[in-house]
């Protein structure tokens, strides 16, 4: 399957854009269950000034307190490889399978999590490379200030 007929990245990728609409960051994550997305979210740091709630943390915490045999059947998609506190987050909760729009701009912790266990897919979605490397290009300090630099 390309990454443009994936419907679950496409939800990302719409997350990503309701953040970018709302002057954000444009990074997006949906957390499937059994072929269901049971959460959705977008990098927060603009709009409620938050230092944690990174795409992938926020979809995490819109889905709420799950049980870990939840979590152990779970996909969950990123726009954007995951950063440490992010590939923390799905260490921690045992979720077996990250898929990734694109790493080109950005290189998270993926082999960290393969070594835990983790399937990491990067699939380099065009759209996904072009919403980073759009915003990257327009707003290096913020960007700069999300990944710690
Ligand atoms: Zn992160």
């Amino acid at each position: 399957m390309k990454s443009s007929e994936d419907p679950f990245l496409q939800a990302a990728i719409e997350e990503a854009r309701k953040g970018l609409r709302a002057g954000g960051i444009p990074i997006g994550s949906v957390l499937v269950h059994r072929d269901k997305i049971i959460g959705r979210g977008h990098n927060q740091r603009v709009q409620k000034g938050s230092v944690i709630h990174h795409a992938e943390m926020n979809c995490l915490e819109n889905a709420g307190r799950l049980p870990a045999s939840v979590y152990r059947e779970c996909v969950m998609y990123s726009t954007l490889s995951p950063c440490p506190m992010c590939s923390g987050g799905v260490v921690l909760y045992g979720i077996p399978r990250v898929r990734v729009g694109e790493n080109q701009t950005f290189l998270g912790a993926e082999e960290w999590m393969r070594s835990q266990g983790v399937q990491v897919d990067v699939l380099q979605d065009p759209v996904c490379i072009e919403l980073m490397r759009a915003f990257i290009a327009e707003n290096p300090t913020l960007w700069n200030e999300d990944i710690g630099e």
